[in-house]
């Protein structure tokens, strides 16, 4: 089973990214509409496909598709879904359209990135007609018959990430805006890639996302909360404490692996879990998430 209930008509997919299972989540909302909310990479849109069918959801009933933000992890699948959902409407923030349309300088930015094997293996989204994307500026509320969901523009790890709210059930789908909660490292790890952190907006997003009283938190990386405050005070605090951690570092001139294994070894005592028990996934978020606070320094020295 890759499928999983949370709530009443509220359902985890895992992706099993890359082949591992627990590293990237998507969730279905299930009224007498359907809505898939994230996608995972390209390569996992087989897997989303085989979670909807264990759900008992053909692609042709799913009538929303919501790649919460552009980056390959949460909306790379999603051309390549939508043409076997030919009712689909794709709803996003504005400020991703354009690389949902195009994401010609998305695969150029994420290769440079993470290096062209890497994108081999998380698949190349395909671009999606404009005439199937619903925009959203700061706020649109979607009724899917007896339940809805609110997407909220929710800025900080990238400017072009929406948060679901699905107020029925109190369940927040909070996308990047909370960091990496695996459960076998019980601490709060940011998500900062490159190149648009912005910490002073992280903090504001996740103040106004702690507002809606949410009971249960559902993370893309990965799974559900009920601590969902913490776990927001958490994601705000770490990620000023890694800023804090490589900003000497990066003063001095450390190499990005340097400035990686000093956060993974932090991670660790914080954890009380030994490096070596990191899940892969983890390892490679930290990697990246140091990449993203040093472009961050970068431009904000
Ligand atoms: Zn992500």
């Amino acid at each position: 089973m890759i499928t999983s209930k949370v709530a009443d008509n509220v359902y985890m997919v895992d992706t099993v990214a890359l082949g591992r299972p627990g590293s990237v989540a998507a969730y279905v909302l299930k009224g007498s509409k359907v809505a898939l909310v994230d996608c995972g990479y390209a390569t996992s849109s087989g897997t989303v496909l085989e979670g909807l069918r264990e759900l008992g959801i053909t692609p042709s009933e799913v009538d929303y598709v919501v790649p919460t933000h552009v980056h390959l992890d949460h909306a790379g699948g999603a051309g390549e879904l939508i043409r076997h959902m030919p009712r689909a409407k794709v709803i996003a923030q504005e400020r991703g359209v354009p690389h949902l349309v195009d994401p010609t300088r998305l695969i150029q930015s994420a290769t440079s990135v993470f290096g062209e094997a890497t994108i081999d293996a998380y698949g190349r989204p395909t671009g999606i007609d404009k005439e199937r994307i619903l925009a959203v500026g700061e706020e649109l509320h979607v009724d899917l018959g007896g339940l809805s969901f609110t997407a909220l523009h929710a800025p900080g790890h990238a400017p072009h990430q929406i948060s679901i709210y699905v107020g029925e059930r109190k369940v927040l789908i909070a996308a990047d805006a909370v960091g990496a909660v695996y459960p076998s490292v019980p601490v709060v790890m940011p998500v900062t890639p490159p190149p648009s952190l912005d910490p002073e907006q992280l903090g504001r997003t996740t103040d106004r996302l702690a507002q809606l009283d949410a009971e249960t938190l559902l993370a893309p990386h990965f799974g559900v909360r009920t601590d969902v405050r913490h776990v927001l005070e958490e994601t705000k605090k770490k990620t000023r404490e890694w800023i804090a951690t490589v900003r000497p570092l990066r003063q001095s001139g450390s190499s990005l692996d340097d400035v990686a294994a000093a956060l993974r070894k932090q991670v660790s005592e914080e954890s009380g879990v030994s490096e070596k028990d990191f899940p892969t996934y983890a390892d490679v978020s930290i990697r990246i998430s140091a990449m993203g606070i040093l472009h961050f320094l970068e431009k904000n020295q």
